[in-house]
Parts: C-alpha cells; structure tokens; sequence
C-alpha cells in the first residue's frame, strides 16, 4: 500500500517531492509523456489514518500498563510523534489515475 505513485500511462516513477506538491492538485500533467492524470488521495489516506489511530490507541494502552510514572506530557510526544510520522508517509497514498476513466 506505501508506494510513490506512477504515471499510469508510461510508468513515470515520481519522487516524495514531486508527489508532495501535488497534493492540492486535482489534475497533473506527467513531465515525460505529457498526458493528463487525475490524483487520487482519499481513500489511501483514510486507510492509512486508520491504521495510525490503531496503533496509537494500542501504543499508548501498552505504554499505560508497561511504563511506571508515564506522564500527559509522555503520551502526547508520542501521539504528536506518531500523527508526524502518519503525515510523512501521506505521499505513499497518493495514486494517479487515468482520466479516461471518469469520462
Ligand atoms: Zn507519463
């Protein structure tokens, strides 16, 4: 599911950069063939956010129950840490997809 996505004409490989900057687009245009792909992003998000909110609902269950003295302030580096780390890996979500689909 964590995968930089490919023009799905050519097969163009997209860097992290690229892909990021793509994420207020609706429409892009691949560099190498020029032809146009719509970006999808909702679904692997939602997928991915909810794998997140697991983990750390079950990160923080352990941590209550396996480390003594554990503060607010502990358990909200973490969740601060962990919502970063599920942001980073929004890019690997993204996906393009042809238009000549929706017509
Ligand atoms: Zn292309």
């Amino acid at each position: 599911m964590l995968k930089l996505p490919l023009c799905p004409y050519c097969g163009a490989i997209y860097r992290y950069g690229e892909v990021k900057k793509f994420r207020n687009k609706e429409n892009i245009k691949c560099r190498h063939c020029g032809k146009e792909f719509s970006v999808s992003k909702t679904k692997g998000r939602i997928i991915l956010t909810a794998v997140a909110a697991v983990i750390l609902i079950a990160l923080n269950i352990l941590m209550f129950n396996f480390i003594k003295g554990l503060t607010v302030l502990g358990c909200f580096i973490i969740t601060v840490a962990a919502v970063s780390l599920t942001v980073i890996l929004f890019p690997f979500t993204t996906r393009f997809k042809k238009k000549d689909d929706e017509k």
